[in-house]
């Protein structure tokens, strides 16, 4: 269980170790030039086949869930690899192996993508019901919806110690997913966006019927922290789409649309955010924590607006950043990040995004204690309990 997962760790180390070097090269070729080189960002894409090994997923009259999901997943990053030299794509799974919700989130989170990529097929108690339908994190008053939530969900019952991992959650019982009110998606706008994509997809290209784009409490929606999506690509209860599901046309018809929208997403937010390094690339990299400007809260937290990232250290001036000029630095292990803002107080970085958003459409909140980012759901505990 999970091996693949320290293999994709492994694979990330090898591909950060050789990007250092080539940026090394970098440096040293361009030293004493005076034009700054154009910084491409790289995107980790995540792609997670549904369910795997003891959890065989929804059930068709002669398909396991499972199977299908991995072969579209495999496929759509294949296509994503082979397409997009900016892309590097992680897989949750590339065997038959089970794997908790957690991990997989975790998984993500660890690896610090950039996108979520959940890929599943659907269930219904009726033959008659089709298409495909994208869900994002969100909490939905259709019943529907949280049905597919509480079955997708229910595979936290095959871990040990379901109970204590996901603190009580009980995947069957509609109370639990009250506490998803509490929570603030602030993803929500680029995972509809790439959900939107998805559903475009299907609908244009690979001529599927669209159920739209949905919201729903899915946990491992839930606990990642990055834009999130999660694909039901058809129903394996209707025998059509079972058949289509399960062909090699189907699988890659279906993974071609995912891929294409992703790729649509990808090239519109770099677009809009191309990250130029500073003028002098060969400049000495120092360890630096976030800068000091306004007194922290009693609980020496704050929230700021991460706006960009950089393999090159920028000098912190406002045209190097749009215009804005309250801008502090955060190094973290493998490249420096640039946050905006300074708030005690989440809403007020809220406010604050929704301001600079038009400048960085793919800025987020984070969270940053004694000059450490923080995940955001602590945060929000600590300013809980205060
Ligand atoms: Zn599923």
């Amino acid at each position: 269980m999970g091996s693949d997962i320290k293999n994709g760790k492994e694979r990330t180390n090898n591909i950060y170790l050789r990007k250092s070097l080539i940026v090394l090269l970098l440096a040293a070729v361009c030293h004493g030039i005076a034009a700054a080189p154009v910084q491409e960002k790289t995107w980790v894409v995540v792609i997670d086949a549904g369910h795997g090994g003891k959890d065989p997923g929804a059930l068709g009259s002669s398909c396991r869930e499972k199977n299908i999901n991995l072969a579209i997943a495999l496929k759509t990053g294949e296509y994503l690899k082979k397409s997009l030299s900016n892309v590097k794509v992680l897989f949750t799974r590339d065997n038959d192996v089970f794997i908790g919700l957690k991990e997989r989130a975790d998984f993500a989170n660890k690896n610090k993508a950039d996108l979520f990529i959940s890929i599943h097929a659907n269930w219904a108690a009726s033959k008659s019901i089709r298409g495909t339908e994208t869900f994002i994190m969100g909490l939905s008053k259709d019943e529907q919806n949280l049905e597919v939530a509480m079955k997708e969900n229910e595979v936290i019952e095959l871990e040990d110690d379901f109970s204590a991992r996901y603190e009580g959650f009980d995947p069957k019982s509609p109370e639990s997913y009250i506490m998803f009110t509490l929570m603030q998606n602030i993803y929500q706008e680029q995972s509809t966006q790439l959900a939107s994509g998805v559903q475009n997809q299907f609908r244009t290209r690979a001529g599927r019927i669209d159920r739209g784009v949905k919201q729903a409490g899915l946990l491992v929606l839930y606990m990642t922290s990055m834009p999130s999506i999660l694909i039901e690509t058809g129903f394996i209860t209707n025998p059509d789409e079972e058949k289509y599901l399960m062909s090699k046309e189907g699988q890659e018809y279906i993974a071609s649309a995912i891929f294409r929208a992703a790729r649509d997403y990808i090239s519109e937010i770099d677009k809009k955010s191309v990250i130029r390094s500073s003028a002098d690339p060969v400049q000495q990299v120092r360890v630096d924590t976030v800068t000091e400007s306004d007194p922290p809260s009693e609980t020496g937290l704050k929230f700021m607006v991460q706006i960009t990232t950089s393999n090159y250290k920028k000098e912190i001036r406002a045209e190097n950043f749009r215009g804005i000029a309250d801008v502090s630095e955060i190094r973290s292990e493998d490249r420096f990040r640039y946050a905006a803002g300074n708030f005690v107080n989440y809403n007020d970085a809220v406010e604050y995004r929704k301001q600079i958003l038009g400048l960085y459409p793919d800025a987020f909140i984070i969270a940053v204690r004694e000059n450490k980012i923080i995940p955001l759901q602590e945060a929000m505990d600590l300013t809980k309990t205060k």
